[in-house]
């Protein structure tokens, strides 16, 4: 492939040195730092994809658990799938494209149709939006007529269409306490349900969550030991987790949010050291934007958003893939967009 005015010797150096600047202190494989020679690699594709972007009226957003090239280096914005969700909705150039997974960006284009979706990854997979089919969620539905059904946004376009509600890691707990009802169905994530359970008990308003589907296959992986390993290895450190986690691991650990109420945690408290039961990418942000702060990271990496590279990124913006395309049949679309909206209205 040709990169046209990345062959400039003097713009690869300019944008090498921008990327060391926002990448230097970001960590590549566990302890390795991006280095200078890193960025002078990546630079004629972030030189090329955010002149393509121009020429294309093409907006990126990508996922905090992408690559840090991606997310520091050509994102127009990045976040976690609510905040991504929102911005979707806004989005007014011609093309999104969409680095994440594919529902991730079935959600984008659910929410903003007239736009053509685009994601580099292709039909990039994850093992909760995979874990259940709208078949068995409509099985669900006549097994336990009128309760409610939400639904975790990492799950497929026709399982959303099935749903009343769709939700988020950082609205869940919120929208579950709301409902009237004392009974709820929850797809597809298992651990996230028991631990809806646990936090309505907490606030004093128990309910039975009726729940199928699987785990996320990074975050179901840590345990009790890796945090009574990371407390005894390092003195002070505050241990955060996801509710995707499993409900004894959220016991153990300080603090327990979505993606956005970790990086809000960290921004706010005054602790220096942090264990972060996670993704590695979320880790990567946060060693960006707060320097003075140190990350502990035992591992938890997603293959699925892993997908997304400079390289596939650059190839979809030239001449996407008939699979790197979004296209939902129009009554999935209308019915899923409903159950979006639906928490939307619940979340204000
Ligand atoms: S981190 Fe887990 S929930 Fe998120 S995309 Fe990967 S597998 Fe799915």
């Amino acid at each position: 492939m040709s990169f046209g005015l990345a062959g400039n010797k003097e713009l690869l150096e300019q944008e090498a040195h921008r990327l060391y600047g926002l990448l230097g202190s970001v960590s590549y494989r566990q302890d390795l730092k991006w280095t200078y020679a890193d960025c002078l690699q990546a630079a004629p594709y972030t030189l090329t994809i955010n002149q393509l972007k121009k020429e294309q009226n093409a907006v990126i957003l990508a996922h905090s658990y992408t690559v840090p090239e991606l997310v520091l280096g050509v994102a127009d914005f990045s976040g976690d799938s609510y905040a991504l969700s929102l911005k979707a909705r806004e989005v007014s150039e011609e093309k999104i494209v969409f680095a994440g997974v594919w529902f991730m960006a079935e959600t984008a284009k659910i929410l903003n149709p007239s736009k053509q979706v685009i994601i580099p990854a292709g039909k990039a997979g994850c093992s909760l939006a995979d874990a259940i089919t709208a078949q068995e969620v409509r099985a669900l539905k006549q097994k336990y007529p009128n309760v409610p059904v939400l639904c975790y946004v990492n799950s497929t376009a026709e399982v959303k269409a099935e749903c009343d509600v769709c939700v988020t890691s950082g609205n869940v707990f919120d929208i579950a306490e709301n409902l009237p009802q004392k009974e709820l169905i929850f797809v597809p994530d298992l651990l996230m349900a028991k631990n809806i359970e646990q936090e309505l008990i907490r606030r004093g308003n128990p309910k039975k969550i009726i729940a199928a589907g699987g785990s996320c296959c990074v975050h179901d992986k840590y345990t009790v030991q890796d945090v009574q390993k990371l407390r005894a290895d390092y003195k002070d450190i505050v241990m955060i987790c996801h509710p995707e986690c499993q409900p004894e691991v959220c016991a153990a650990c300080d603090y327990v949010a979505s993606t956005k109420g970790m990086q809000d945690f960290v921004e706010k408290s005054e602790a220096k050291i942090f264990g972060m039961l996670t993704e590695q990418g979320l880790v990567n942000r946060l060693e960006a934007a707060f320097q003075d702060k140190k990350f502990v990271w035992p591992f938890g990496t997603c293959q699925y958003m892993k997908q997304n590279t400079l390289e596939n990124t650059f190839q979809a913006l030239l001449e996407p893939q008939p699979d790197q395309i979004v296209t939902l049949p129009e009554d999935v679309l209308v019915l899923a967009q409903k159950s979006l909206q639906k928490m939307f209205e619940l979340s204000k």
